[in-house]
């Protein structure tokens, strides 16, 4: 996957965006969680002891040198001992990511592992997932029960009572896993809080990996005139957005907009999406792309939803973790909980997972006027619309009352808005 361009960028300073994101996105407290990079010297750069994540600077990154020598203003993180067992017994990792999420954090305190195939790409990403037994932080011994994970190969490694540790070719790769499993475990827990989760089977993961468009012919150089360059910019805010919002993760999600006649422009295939530039974004002009690029696998839907869907300018497909606690489970979306969820989106039905694969109509002909919306089982929640922004809004309504459905299960059975209730509001503000 192209990430964000770390050639140029110091240790210090990819440590600190980095843990600042987490913080950001809720995955970590003030006090906990640690990263480190392991440079071309054998020097590891690590976060600080005691200093607060939500405000760390560069200056703040401690560097412990191979010979032991420590510089930096601060100490270095009480857990370093566990991060140097990792490069001890790994020279392949190069950074290690370590915190206490809440999702994952739930897993380990029932001593459970979560499975990756509640959604397609995530056991590549996570790969298989080891169990560190307890010992006190800071410990060699824990350093030892997790260096021994980590020697069978894993990349991800469940801390009994404490929290997770991944590895990575570079921080990005492990920050990508970290975020991707958390995910996955959140996902499980919405999905259980309201039904019972289905998951892939590895023939379905196996089908999903074929899908990028490797092949479609890329024979033209836009010539990118300002109106082409607004949407490749509309596109990336949005892109930001979703994930800034916990609507996207780097692994996930895929924005297109209408452009002239049924061309279009669509985010590109593995890309991170917390750093996708304009210059990634894909044109897709007569079924073909721009040379040197590789669209969304998304491509061929996106592509008959504006040939079928005149109405439809642009669309979103994505994974928000409470939309897909339905996505995963038969139980219904039911939209009819507040006026605003039900006029923006009307009835969102489910299809199976399969019917998003290339040279499928299915959801380009189910979706209308009326239904701007559809789940693909296990895969992604999808909305349509006229403006990006519109559609946008859509998505986050969506989100919000899923989120709604998924904190009312413990408190009770849902009363719909009734049908003449329904009939009220669509005289009001759908005709
Ligand atoms: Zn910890």
């Amino acid at each position: 996957m192209k990430q964000m361009d770390t050639k140029w960028m110091h240790p210090a300073v990819q440590i600190t965006k980095i843990i600042t994101r987490i913080y950001r996105n809720g995955m970590t407290t003030t006090s906990g969680g640690n990263i480190s990079i392991m440079d071309e010297n054998g020097d590891i750069w690590v976060t600080p002891s005691a200093v607060d994540k939500g405000s760390l600077t560069p200056d703040d990154v401690i560097c412990v040198k191979a010979n032991g020598k420590i510089s930096g203003k601060h100490k270095p993180s009480s857990e370093f001992p566990f991060h140097k067992a990792i490069y001890e017994t790994r020279p392949d990792i190069k950074a290690v990511v370590h915190a206490h999420p809440p999702a994952l954090v739930s897993f380990s305190i029932v001593r459970k592992i979560p499975d990756t195939n509640i959604i397609p790409q995530a056991k590549y990403i996570c790969g298989p997932i080891g169990y560190a037994p307890y010992e006190i932080p800071g410990s060699e011994a824990l350093g030892q029960n997790i260096a021994n994970e980590f020697e069978k190969g894993y990349m991800a490694v469940i801390m009994e009572n404490h929290g997770m540790v991944l590895g990575g070719s570079d921080l990005m790769d492990a920050y990508t896993r970290f975020e991707t499993l958390e995910f996955c475990a959140r996902t499980i827990i919405n999905a259980k809080a309201i039904g019972k989760p289905h998951f892939l089977s590895d023939e379905q993961i196996e089908i999903f990996e074929t899908q990028v468009p490797h092949d479609i012919p890329r024979n033209f150089e836009s010539d990118y005139p300002p109106d082409e360059l607004a949407i490749r910019e509309e596109i990336c805010n949005i892109v930001r957005r979703s994930c800034d919002q916990g609507l996207m993760i780097s692994s996930y999600g895929t924005v297109s907009v209408r452009w002239k006649n049924d061309d279009f422009l669509i985010t590109p295939s593995n890309v991170a999406r917390w750093d996708i530039q304009p210059e990634d974004i894909v044109q897709v002009r007569n079924g073909k792309a721009e040379t040197g690029k590789t669209p969304s696998r998304a491509m061929f839907m996106h592509q008959n939803i504006y040939r079928e869907n005149p109405e439809v300018n642009s669309i979103i497909l994505t994974q928000p973790p409470n939309l897909m606690a339905f996505g995963c489970t038969d139980v219904k979306f039911d939209v009819r909980t507040i006026p605003e969820s039900w006029i923006f989106l009307q009835d969102v039905p489910k299809v199976p997972f399969g019917k998003q694969l290339r040279g499928d109509l299915t959801i380009p002909k189910l979706l209308s006027a009326n239904i701007p919306a559809v789940f693909i089982a296990n895969d992604s929640f999808i909305v349509t619309g006229d403006k990006l922004l519109q559609t946008f809004d859509r998505l986050e309504v969506a989100e919000f009352s899923a989120k709604s459905l998924v904190m009312a299960a413990p408190l009770g059975t849902m009363v719909p808005i009734s049908d003449g209730q329904i009939e009220g509001l669509r005289k009001m503000f759908l005709q």
